[in-house]
């Protein structure tokens, strides 16, 4: 019933809105919205909130919406700490559309080594071609134009349109999700198409009442002073009450952030904990309903620093493959036996979707190179003399739990290289268009995987 209110309540505003209400009658509207739904309550609650306690992040000191832009794709299955960094550096080197849309593309991969997902970093570079060619150089600002750029989906552009031109414009993401299920107690799994689109309308009736909500007078004083000399507060002067569709958004995912998270949410500190369904009926552990999780994979791989004459071969990923023009070392992947116990013991194992980014979580002394490890170096063409241990790098990416054995392998110089077969000499890996020998010091400028860049600073610490 709730839902066939709000669904009413969404429509209705939205057309009568776009039909010319006066500022008077459609606040008038939405007092008697929340009168009648008490539930729209969380709106006032969260924007005092949220002016109280937003972080300071370097992408809210600025309503530029490049700048919104690539933060908003930066953090997309990426930690807020992790991308901190990222985007300075990008917004240094690329500081406007036009910078980005001239880089070269191995400019563009190198500032976002590291942080996976590279289709998102030739996405913008597109998109900035894009802009460049249709839109002048400006950065749109019609929800309609900044959805049909690539790599942005319906949240990017909600996002972007609320924060940097304040539209009223819904967002729904993990941690918006998290705390309207909650907070309303919908017990639905979210990733069902009828439950998302509900949500989708609860975000658009939130962020259109928040357009139009103001103050009492007195905590708009307080907001006001709070904005101004609290240092941490990364709301400057220019940021105001009338930018309630960015703060009401943010304030949504900022929430999920860092007081309703998915485990242990901090209930006692909540700004809605007195209107949270949830909260109220000891039904925080069940919400979001996110289904059975896919169990995790694991998944081996062996990879080779191969050494001759003072130069390595390394290899560009080809166009099309995971982590596609990365740089990487010579690998094979070596699949289990059926039975054996590493893949069934991680059977077990579950993955978090929101903890899909590419990591690295161990890098320690790998094991002596056994008949799998030989056999792997054989079916790149190499048949060295000495396999030598250089460490192990573990990290997730998605479902896949990858372990990655990485040898050193010395080959000598070119005179000891013999026929070996179609694929290559004995002694003498392959060669193809994407494979190079480098020297060591013209390796560290490539932009390489997270784990082939984790086997060089191996390397490099235990050679110098
Ligand atoms: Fe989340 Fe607890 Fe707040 Fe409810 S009261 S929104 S469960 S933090």
């Amino acid at each position: 019933m709730f839902f066939i209110n709000i669904r009413w309540q969404a429509s209705s505003l939205a057309l009568r809105h776009g039909c010319g209400w006066s500022c008077r009658g459609f606040r008038g509207f939405i007092q008697t919205m929340a009168a009648i739904n008490p539930k729209l309550k969380i709106v006032p609650a969260l924007l005092g909130w949220f002016a109280q306690n937003a972080r300071d992040l370097p992408w809210r000191r600025t309503r530029d919406p490049y700048a919104i832009w690539v933060s908003e794709i930066m953090l997309q299955q990426t930690q807020v700490k992790t991308v901190i960094p990222y985007w300075k550096r990008w917004m240094r080197e690329l500081p406007n559309i036009r910078a980005v849309a001239k880089a070269r593309s191995e400019k563009i991969h190198k500032l976002w080594e590291g942080l996976g997902y590279y289709t998102r970093a030739r996405n913008l570079q597109k998109a900035a071609k894009q802009i460049m060619e249709k839109h002048d150089g400006r950065f749109p600002d019609h929800f309609a134009d900044v959805l049909a750029l690539p790599g942005i989906g319906r949240y990017t552009a909600g996002a972007i349109c609320s924060i940097a031109f304040n539209q009223p414009v819904p967002i729904l993401d993990g941690n918006v999700i998290r705390v309207l299920t909650r907070v309303f107690g919908i017990a639905k799994n979210p990733k069902m198409k009828e439950a998302n689109g509900r949500l989708w309308d609860l975000a658009e009736l939130l962020v259109a009442s928040a357009a139009k909500y103001r103050a009492p007078r007195s905590s708009r004083r307080k907001e006001a002073h709070s904005k101004i000399t609290n240092s941490q507060s990364l709301l400057t002067s220019a940021a105001t009450i009338a930018e309630n569709c960015s703060s009401l958004n943010q304030s949504l995912m900022e929430l999920g952030a860092l007081v309703c998270t998915p485990r242990n949410p901090r209930c006692e500190i909540c700004p809605v904990k007195n209107l949270c369904v949830a909260f109220r009926e000891g039904r925080i552990g069940e919400l979001p309903n996110l289904g059975k999780r896919e169990a995790a994979t694991a998944r081996r791989f062996v990879g080779f620093v191969i050494e001759r004459n003072g130069r390595f071969l390394v290899r560009q990923r080809p166009a099309g493959a995971v982590n596609a023009h990365l740089w990487e070392f010579p690998n094979v992947e070596i699949h289990p036996r059926p039975g054996s116990s590493p893949a069934k013991r991680d059977q077990s194992a579950h993955y978090s979707p929101r903890k899909s980014q590419s990591r690295l979580t161990s890098a320690a002394t790998v094991r002596e190179p056994d008949f799998e490890i030989i056999h792997a170096a054989k079916s790149l063409g190499i048949e060295p003399p000495a396999i030598l241990p250089l460490c192990t790098v573990k990290h997730s990416i998605t479902r896949y739990r990858i372990t990655l054995e990485a040898f050193h392998v010395h080959l000598g110089g070119a005179s000891s290289a013999r026929p070996h077969n179609k694929m290559g000499r004995r002694g003498t890996p392959p060669s193809g268009k994407n494979n190079v020998w480098l020297p060591l010091a013209k390796l560290s400028p490539l932009a390489f995987t997270s784990a082939h860049r984790k086997i060089l600073q191996t390397f490099n610490s235990k050679t110098t």
